[in-house]
Parts: structure tokens; C-alpha cells; sequence
């Protein structure tokens, strides 16, 4: 048995959501027959799940390709790809605030950190994704979306976008020696990501028109040119945005949170993460899966309208929030992340926009920062705490999808224009301003 952990390439297929039917890894498809996404089975049982572990244990801290990667260390139960195709930046190996071997947050009131305590809770640790090469948590699918078009050869590959996968596309494609084509809706998108995207070499095309029909035209496209679909409709995207519950279990010794709280707008990363937690749990390797609770945008919350009537009848929104990165209002990937919240005994909550910015008020406070769509996890917690949902003794893990530094104009407006403790001010070059600025507390 552990021979195939050994073997390291274990065997994957893709099974359609729609069908049911098995495929091969090539040629690269979107779909299934009947319309359904594809997902990457593996045969589970044929592996050790301590094996499996110590395994991943004994590759942290390596300096071999890929293994540095906070993806490739699972490269068992990532993709069967051979190392030269393989695209890693390397990607993860992100913080856990607070962790073990940090400082805690100054003022702190509870026993975790300043977010902590605004969220009413005493265990409270955020994984940073905004620390992956790119900003975003989506290095962690590019790696092994791009790793796919590798495998298949391909020369062209594409996405649509809110900004941070085309800022993560157009990277991993420079990467790899391919050309990146990335659709984004007019003037949507901040000024960062574009920026980033523009920087990595790709071919930006702003669509007239939102993020979900840019998703259309681009399985349009996919479909009748030869370029390659890199966003989470790809199945290798959730293999290695799995790669985050992995991490987590294994920053926290093997054991799984009680809780997981993260944004969700395309809700590609509720499923890859459930997926990941799943997976483990099928081996033995942790012993409880965490509940879920997706966050969404208020102006943008399909999925939690659906979750609110019992999952009953879902209806797409036209969306709206300045949490740009979750402005979608047809999430692609509801179908699997409704399982995993069913299956996690899971909760969908909306969050207003206001909401959204004061939380994200304590992460950038306390040193840790991230961008708007990301602070929707706090707000959650905050939220789903002040309902009685969320015990105050829980053990929760939330994710921060995405860096500070990724809408600038969101934090200046924030934390410049609106109502920062300590807005920038204007002086004269003297001792005697800055003295009297510091006696003025
Ligand atoms: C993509 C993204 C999300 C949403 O993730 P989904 O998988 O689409 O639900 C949230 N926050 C940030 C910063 C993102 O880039």
C-alpha cells in the first residue's frame, strides 16, 4: 500500500458533476456531456494516511523542487504531473496569525488577538493567503491549473476575472512560457490588479459587461480556439487551493478548527477547501472536519439567498459591493460548495458593505492588513458570533484571501478619507510640529 505514496504520481481521473462519467486528464475539457464540472478523483483507499503524513512532514523546510511549494508538499494528492511540468512559483507556506511563535496583538483582551476580540471569540487564527507569491490565495490553483496546461501542451491560456486571478494568471503564464489572455469587466477591476497584470505581460481585454459574462465568453472560447480555461472550472484550481486546508492541519499539528470562515463569491475555494478537509478525513489523518461558514457580500449573495430558503430556489443577482473580488452574482461553483456546506453542517451568511470595511478597519489596525473582499471573514465570525452560531469558545480558522496592497483605493478611502484614528496630516519641517503632534496623543 505504501509503495503508491512512495510513487508519488498517484493516478487521478476526472469525474463529471453532471454525469457521473469518468475522463481522462487529457485532452483538457470544461465540462462534462451533461454540462457538469469536472473534479479530480482519486482512489483514496489505495493510500496510508500516516504514511502520507509523515511524509508531508518530513518535506518541510525543503529546498528540493517542488516540495518548497505550500501546494507540491501533497503532491500525492494534488496532480499525477511529472516534475518538469510542474509551474511553482513556489506558492503558500503562508502565516497563520497568531500562531505559534508570533506576537500576540497589543490590547488584545481574550486569549487570541485584537480580531479576536472584536469578533466576541477567544480562538481565533487567520491564514494569510495575501502571502502567496501574486497577493491572492489564487496562486495556489494556478500552480495547478497552469501545471494542467503544461501537461497538455498548451500555448495559450485564459481566464476571466475580478482582478486577482488574471493578476495570478498572467504570472504563472509568464511563468511557464505561455501567452495569458484575461477578461475582466470595464473599469471593474482595481487599479492594482490590473497594474500587476499588465506588469506580468498578459493581454488584458476589458469586456463591456460584468464579471459573469466575461466567464461566458471565455468557456466560449475555450471551447472553439485552442486556449486553455484557467479558471475554476478547471479541476486542477481546486487540487491545489485544497493545498489550504492541508496547510492549516499541518501548521496546527494534524488538528482540524472547529470552524472555517471564508469569503465566497465564485465559491471555487469553499469547495476546494471542503474538498481538502474532506480528503483528509478519509485517510484518518485528522479526526473531525470543521464546520463551514461562506461569508458573502451582501450585494452580491446568491448563495447565501439559497442557503437562507433550504437551499430551494437559487436565483442569480446582479451584484454590487466594493468588495470587487466577490462581486459575482452567479457563482459557478455552488453546486459543490452547497454539498460541502450540507455535508460540514455548514452556514451562508451575507454581510453588509459597511460591515465589511469596519472589519477590515481591526485586520489592517493590527498590522496584518488585507484587501476588502478578505475582511468579509471577520465580519462573518462577528456576525455569526452576535447570533449565538458560533460559540464564543470555539476553535476557528478564517482565511484572508487576499493583501492589503491589492485596492489601494479602498484603503484610502478607509482609512484617509473616511474615518481612520489617525488620518495623514500636513506640517512644517520643525521638531516643534512633530512635538506638538505627539502631545496631542
Ligand atoms: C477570488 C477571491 C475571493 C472569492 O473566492 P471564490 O473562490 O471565488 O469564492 C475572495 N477574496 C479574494 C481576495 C479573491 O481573490
Amino acid at each position: 500500500m505504501t509503495a503508491t505514496v512512495n510513487a508519488v504520481r498517484v493516478p487521478a481521473t476526472l469525474r463529471g458533476d453532471g454525469d457521473g462519467q469518468d475522463y481522462p486528464l487529457l485532452p483538457p475539457r470544461n465540462t462534462d456531456s451533461a454540462g457538469g464540472l469536472l473534479s479530480v478523483r482519486r482512489d483514496l483507499s489505495a493510500l496510508d494516511g500516516q504514511t502520507l503524513k509523515a511524509t508531508w512532514d518530513a518535506r518541510l523546510g525543503s529546498r528540493e523542487f517542488p516540495y518548497r511549494s505550500g501546494v507540491w508538499r501533497y503532491r500525492e494528492l494534488i496532480a499525477p504531473f511529472a516534475d518538469d511540468e510542474i509551474v511553482s512559483i513556489p506558492e503558500g507556506n503562508t502565516n497563520l496569525y497568531c500562531g505559534e511563535g508570533m506576537n500576540r496583538c497589543p490590547g488584545c483582551r481574550v486569549t487570541g488577538c485584537a480580531l479576536a476580540a472584536y469578533a466576541g471569540v477567544e480562538r481565533l487564527a487567520m491564514k494569510h493567503e495575501g502571502e502567496n507569491p501574486t497577493a491572492s490565495f489564487k496562486d495556489r490553483g494556478m500552480t495547478g491549473a497552469i501545471s494542467h496546461a503544461r501537461h497538455a501542451g498548451a500555448k495559450v491560456a485564459a481566464c476571466a476575472s475580478t482582478g486577482n486571478t488574471s493578476a495570478s494568471l498572467a504570472a504563472y503564464a509568464a511563468r511557464a512560457g505561455m501567452r495569458a489572455l484575461v477578461f475582466v469587466p470595464d473599469g471593474k477591476i482595481t487599479s492594482g490588479k490590473l497594474g500587476q497584470t499588465v506588469a506580468y505581460g498578459a493581454q488584458v481585454v476589458q469586456i463591456r459587461g460584468d464579471f459573469d459574462a466575461a466567464l461566458g465568453l471565455v468557456q466560449e472560447v475555450t471551447e472553439s480556439l485552442p486556449v486553455f480555461l484557467a479558471n475554476n472550472i478547471n479541476p486542477f484550481r481546486i487540487e491545489g487551493q485544497k493545498a489550504i486546508a492541508f496547510e492549516i492541519c499541518q501548521q496546527r499539528g494534524w488538528v482540524a478548527p472547529e470552524w472555517l470562515v471564508l469569503p465566497g463569491g465564485n465559491l471555487g475555494n469553499t469547495s476546494a477547501i471542503g474538498k481538502g478537509f474532506l480528503e483528509l478525513y478519509e485517510l484518518g489523518i485528522i479526526d473531525r472536519v470543521p464546520r463551514f461558514a461562506t461569508v458573502q457580500a451582501a450585494g452580491a449573495s446568491p448563495f447565501a439567498r439559497w442557503f437562507e430558503n433550504g437551499f430551494d430556489t437559487y436565483e442569480p443577482q446582479q451584484a454590487e459591493t466594493l468588495a470587487s473580488a466577490i462581486r459575482i452574482g452567479n457563482p459557478v461553483s455552488r453546486h459543490r460548495a452547497r454539498k460541502i456546506i450540507q455535508r460540514t453542517d455548514g452556514v451562508v451568511i451575507a454581510v453588509t458593505d459597511e460591515a465589511i470595511l469596519d472589519a477590515k478597519r481591526v485586520i489592517d489596525g493590527a498590522g496584518i492588513g488585507c484587501e476588502p473582499a478578505s475582511a468579509t471573514t471577520l465580519a462573518g465570525i462577528r456576525e455569526l458570533r452576535a447570533r449565538g452560531v458560533i460559540a464564543p469558545g470555539a476553535d476557528i480558522v478564517g482565511i484572508l484571501t487576499g493583501h492589503v496592497l491589492k485596492d489601494a483605493e479602498a484603503t484610502a478611502r478607509i482609512h484617509i478619507e473616511g474615518s481612520a484614528a489617525r488620518p495623514p496630516i500636513v506640517i512644517e519641517p520643525t521638531l516643534a510640529a512633530v512635538q506638538r503632534l505627539l502631545s496631542a496623543g
